[in-house]
This record gives structure tokens, C-alpha cells and sequence, in this order.
């Protein structure tokens, strides 16, 4: 059976996989790779480089510094005001927190090129109030919640700042060092949704760092649309009560028919489309009818019609399974919500712009062969917008991101950040 699929797909694979985004052959235009190569031969942008080797130290401590500071989902604002400070000393123009929690230091361009040009990490972790966040090491290696997830980007961000103060290099765009909220989870892209649609400023193009490995460059936004569906009812004794309407017993039933319909829709699909059901939870004790009970529902798509295929068949199958059990025989009823938590547009940018042309040949210029791919991050938003963004990685190496074991090794770290550098000199425009 598994062969079978396995053939199939091979023969299939062929004909669909160019048009999803993550096979696409990148093509390097040649002015991009001398444009890239001019920019890197350039006596200020070499002394950048070189600083930032040798404020290695520096950039691990400020990596340090921040992660020892709490930032759970909503609850940024103290490791934003510290990462305020560190704009501040690394030289930036203006230094400002928006109404969402976004933090921005600018280091003004010439002004002959209207546009900022954002270099972005995310300040928040998926880690709860009362994580132990203090960073350990063993051996080389830093270990801590959110030590690479972003709290590197955002040492990387800092850094960056402080070379082209350092140096003296400046842009013809304004650039923007951002350290934005909300990225992870039930943050629901809100940092970047906010600069986006209200914030009001003329954003030209967004360099995100939050990723791994540098040669991994994401155009596209993977689409997500989450759920918390809350079933209630009155509640009672287990034994008094019984033959009451019980929510857990209802979700079970809510849980069977959408996973059984999801999935039948799923496994025929060739482009990826997800579904999970990620935490339950409610009640009140073993021997209570619940009053409610609920759970968190993922569900990711390449392809926004796939995305809200699978969102139908959710709200469909909890009416469907609740108007069943409340048929069943039971005392009274249960009623439900279906409460959105996350939406997160989808969408693709196509590699000939040039801020990708220059992220791939900038890379290549690394030594580093450039791929293409789509994740789920701060870019789907400008991404979603047509508006030119990238995410990158961070370097080094690195794991465990979103568990407690999460640990970085700051090996050729330096290299990130230079490539993320002569990125954004690229497209801020290098002023000679
Ligand atoms: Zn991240």
C-alpha cells in the first residue's frame, strides 16, 4: 500500500511541485550578484564586517542579556524597553515603542529614496510567565528558553545598528531595527498586522531574521486559521445529575467527525494541508458533570482555498456532531462557540524582486547555496500585501526551539549577521 502511494506520488510529483513554491528553481540575475560583490569589495562595508567579528563577545552578551528576560506571548513590554535601550546605545536616530508593543530604532537614510526598509526579530517565546529563562552554559553551548528563538535575531539586529554607527555607513532609504510582538502562537502575527494596516508608516520593504541555517531564504507565507471551539452546558453531579448534557462527552463526538472528515480531505491532497487538534481541557473534577469543555484547533494550508476547505468542514462538523448528541437522549443540551484565534494570510512573492535576488546573492556570496521555501512568520503579513520581505536565519547552529532545551552554539555566528548587513545595505540603497 505504501508503495503503491509512494509511486504514485513520484509520478505526480513531477507535474505538481513547481507551482507550490518550495522546488522553485531559483534563477540569479547577474546585475544582482555584482551589485553584491561592488557592495562587499567596499573598504566601509569590509571595516563593518570586521567589527562585527570582533564584537562577537558583545552580541553574546546582548543575546544573554534579553533572553534573561521573560517575553510570553502579551507580555513583551519589559524585554522591549531593555531592547529599546540597546537601540539607544547602538547609536539609533530615534528610538519609539507603538500602541501593539513593536519596538523601533531608525537610523535615517539620506532621504533620497522615500520607504523604510525593516530589519526585524521578534521580541516575544512561547515560554508562560514563570519560565526559568537564565542561560546556561555547557561547554560552547548557550542553553536557555528562546535563546536562538529570536532572541539571537534580535542581537543580531542590535549589532547591526552598532557597525553602521561604528563605520559611519549610511543608506539612501531609512532603516528600521525593529524588535516586534506577537510573532509566536496566539500572538497571531498582531506586531506585524499593526505596522502593516494601522500603523500608518510607508513600509517599503521587511528583512526578517527567524530562521535557522542561512542558506534558507523564505518568499512565502504558509496560511494558518486557528480555532478555540467551547462547548458548554449546565453542569451537575456525576451521579445526582446524571443523563445531564455533558460537554466532554459532546467534544469527543466534535473531535471524531471533524479529524474523520479533515482527514478524508487531507490525504487526498497533494499540495499540504494540516489539521490538528492541539489542547483539550475543562471540567472540574472526576466525579462533575463539566459546564464546559474546549479545544485548540490548527489548521495550515498552502493554498487558501485548501485553507478554507478544512475551516468549512470544522464548522461543519461541530454543528453536525453537536445537533447529534443533543438528539441523543440527553437531559437538556449543550451549546457551543467557535472563538478565532489565529489568522494567518498565506501568499508568495515572486524570486525575480530584487530584495530576493539580493538576499539569494548575497548568500551565494557566502558561500552558501540559496533555497527557497515558505514557513509560517512575520512575513506572511507584508508577504499576503505584495510587499517585498524575506526571512532569514540567524546562523550558528542551534535546536529545541519551543521547548525548554532549546540551546544555540555561536559558531560562524558572525556570518549571519554580516549577510544580513550587506541584505539590508542592498536594499536601503548604499550611500558612497
Ligand atoms: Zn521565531
Amino acid at each position: 500500500m505504501h508503495m503503491l502511494r509512494t509511486l504514485i506520488l513520484l509520478m505526480v510529483l513531477p507535474i505538481f511541485l513547481p507551482c507550490s513554491g518550495w522546488s522553485q528553481e531559483p534563477v540569479m540575475a547577474p546585475e544582482y550578484i555584482k551589485e553584491i560583490n561592488t557592495l562587499k569589495a567596499n573598504g566601509q562595508v569590509k571595516l563593518a564586517f570586521d567589527r562585527i567579528e570582533k564584537e562577537d563577545a558583545e552580541t553574546v552578551r546582548d543575546m544573554i542579556h534579553l533572553t534573561e528576560i521573560l517575553a510570553p506571548p502579551f507580555g513583551e513590554g519589559p524585554k522591549g524597553q531593555a531592547f529599546a535601550e540597546l537601540l539607544r546605545q547602538a547609536g539609533a536616530d530615534s528610538v519609539w515603542t507603538d500602541p501593539e508593543g513593536n519596538v523601533f530604532g531608525l537610523r535615517k537614510g539620506t532621504a533620497t529614496e522615500t520607504g523604510y526598509v525593516g530589519l526585524d526579530a521578534h521580541l516575544d517565546v512561547v515560554f508562560p510567565e514563570g519560565t526559568d529563562v537564565k542561560v546556561r552554559y555547557v561547554g560552547d553551548t548557550l542553553k536557555a528558553p528562546g535563546i536562538g528563538d529570536d532572541t539571537r535575531g534580535l542581537a543580531m539586529v542590535i549589532r547591526i545598528l552598532n557597525v553602521m554607527k561604528e563605520t559611519g555607513i549610511r543608506t539612501r532609504k531609512d532603516l528600521l531595527f525593529v524588535g516586534s510582538v506577537g510573532e509566536e502562537g496566539l500572538g497571531d502575527l498582531r506586531g506585524m498586522k499593526y505596522i502593516f494596516n494601522q500603523s500608518g508608516l510607508n513600509i517599503d520593504s521587511w528583512i526578517a531574521i527567524d530562521g535557522g541555517e542561512i542558506g534558507r531564504i523564505s518568499n512565502a507565507g504558509l496560511g494558518s486559521k486557528r480555532y478555540k471551539v467551547i462547548i458548554r452546558g449546565p453542569g451537575g453531579h456525576s451521579w445526582g445529575a446524571f443523563g445531564l448534557a455533558n460537554p466532554h462527552h459532546a467534544l469527543g463526538k466534535v473531535i471524531d467527525q471533524f479529524s474523520t472528515a479533515a482527514w478524508d480531505f487531507t490525504s487526498g491532497d497533494i499540495s499540504k494541508t494540516s489539521f490538528n487538534v492541539g489542547r483539550i481541557g475543562g471540567g472540574t473534577s472526576v466525579n462533575s458533570i463539566p459546564f464546559e469543555s474546549w479545544m485548540e484547533v490548527d489548521m495550515r494550508a498552502l493554498d487558501p482555498e485548501n485553507l478554507a476547505e478544512v475551516e468549512k468542514i470544522l464548522k461543519t462538523t461541530v454543528q453536525q456532531a453537536i445537533d447529534e448528541y443533543n438528539a441523543s437522549g440527553v437531559k437538556g443540551k449543550v451549546e457551543y462557540e467557535l472563538e478565532p484565534i489565529g489568522d494567518r494570510p498565506s501568499g508568495e512573492l515572486p524570486s525575480s524582486l530584487p530584495l530576493i535576488q539580493r538576499t539569494m546573492a548575497a548568500t551565494a556570496s557566502f558561500g552558501e547555496t540559496p533555497v527557497l521555501g515558505r514557513g509560517s512568520t512575520n512575513i506572511n503579513i507584508p508577504v499576503s500585501l505584495g510587499i517585498p520581505s524575506v526571512c532569514i536565519g540567524r546562523g550558528g547552529k542551534g535546536g529545541g526551539a519551543h521547548s525548554l532545551h532549546e540551546w544555540y552554539l555561536n559558531e560562524d555566528g558572525a556570518k549571519a549577521i554580516q549577510l544580513a548587513l550587506l541584505i539590508a545595505l542592498a536594499q536601503a540603497g548604499f550611500e558612497n
